[in-house]
């Protein structure tokens, strides 16, 4: 009964909007096969920490290889699998994935944190939350969990007391697309986030703006306050990267650093910054240049 009311809710939402083909009924039906079928992919983006000069964390963001239709990106399935009740189960398969990829990692010499995208209706799911902290316990896994403030006020007493539990294990949390949705300082103070991610609304024209910039600062400011790091999205050049440095932004992501690529190509990435942090390392040392 619930699934037919997703179904006609999808149909609704194919009629009232030309662009959301993609979220038709048949191709949820698909999705829910292409999560047991391995059609979807995690991919990974880096976050740059300034201060260290080296990726401490990424982020994984989901694609849909599909059969037909190519690469389908999150923003075409994420909102109908969300309407599909279908979030739950690709959430779990995410986790999952990136527990296993982070292994992987490991084995090839990078630690890194790594951060999964929680939609909000998953952090009022019970049954979901109590399965995410089964696995992850169960693993040596080293996660984060990232989530918008849009999502906790839907339900904040429940989100709040969740998101503490992930805390509780060890399971960082940080605040996604900060300024470009619903925000609430009541809300802000009382999350257990140790991590802020401003949106790359505010970042990509951070230094051909007049306003952007003094909204980045406060918001950095705002953020070390309530003990947080903070991460700047988008950060597509290196006069942004040199104004975010200056402002004592902790962490930085977007398309200057990498875009968000597949496991293999982290590693090849991982291994590339590895070496060159050895030559320049070798290079400071006096003794290196007598030889
Ligand atoms: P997000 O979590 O805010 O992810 C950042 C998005 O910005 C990514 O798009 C990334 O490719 C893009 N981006 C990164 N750097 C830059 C840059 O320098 N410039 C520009 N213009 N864009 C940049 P993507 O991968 O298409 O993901 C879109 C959204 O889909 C994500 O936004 C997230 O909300 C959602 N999403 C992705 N994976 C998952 C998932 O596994 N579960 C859930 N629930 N949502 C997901
Ligand atoms: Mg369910
Ligand atoms: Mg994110
Ligand atoms: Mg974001």
């Amino acid at each position: 009964e619930r699934a037919e009311a997703a179904l006609e809710r999808s149909r609704r939402n194919v009629l009232r909007s030309p662009a959301a083909e993609v979220s038709g009924a048949s191709l949820m039906m698909e999705l829910d096969r292409a999560i047991e079928n391995d059609e979807l992919v995690m991919f990974y983006q880096p976050k740059f920490h300034v201060r260290r000069q080296q990726v401490t964390c990424a982020e994984a963001l989901i694609r849909w290889r599909h059969p037909e239709r190519g690469m389908i990106p999150p923003g075409d399935f994420i909102a109908a699998a969300e309407e599909a009740d279908l979030i739950d189960r690709l959430t779990l398969w995410t986790i999952r994935r990136v527990i296993a990829d982070q292994a992987r990692f490991r084995e090839a010499g990078h630690d890194l944190r790594l951060f999964v995208n929680l939609s909000g209706q998953l952090l009022a799911d019970t049954a979901f939350i109590e399965q995410a902290c089964e696995m992850i316990t169960g693993s040596d896994a080293t996660l984060g969990f990232e989530v918008t403030e849009t999502s906790v006020i839907r339900d904040p007493v429940s989100a709040i007391a969740n998101l503490q539990k992930f805390a509780d294990i060890g399971i960082r949390i940080a605040i996604d697309d900060y300024g470009a949705g619903l925000s609430s300082l009541a809300y802000l103070k009382q999350l257990p986030a140790s991590e802020l991610k401003i949106d790359k609304l505010f970042v990509t024209q951070l230094t051909s703006s007049n306003r952007d910039p003094l909204i980045v600062r406060s918001t950095i400011d705002l953020a070390h306050a309530l003990e947080m790091e903070v991460v700047a999205e988008g950060v597509e050049s290196h006069a942004a990267l040199a104004l975010l440095t200056v402002m004592g932004c902790d962490m930085v992501q977007g398309f200057l650093i990498s875009r968000p690529v597949a496991s293999e190509a982290l590693i090849e990435f991982l291994d590339d910054e590895s070496r060159q942090q050895a030559a320049a390392h070798d290079a400071r040392n006096p003794l290196n240049r007598l030889v």
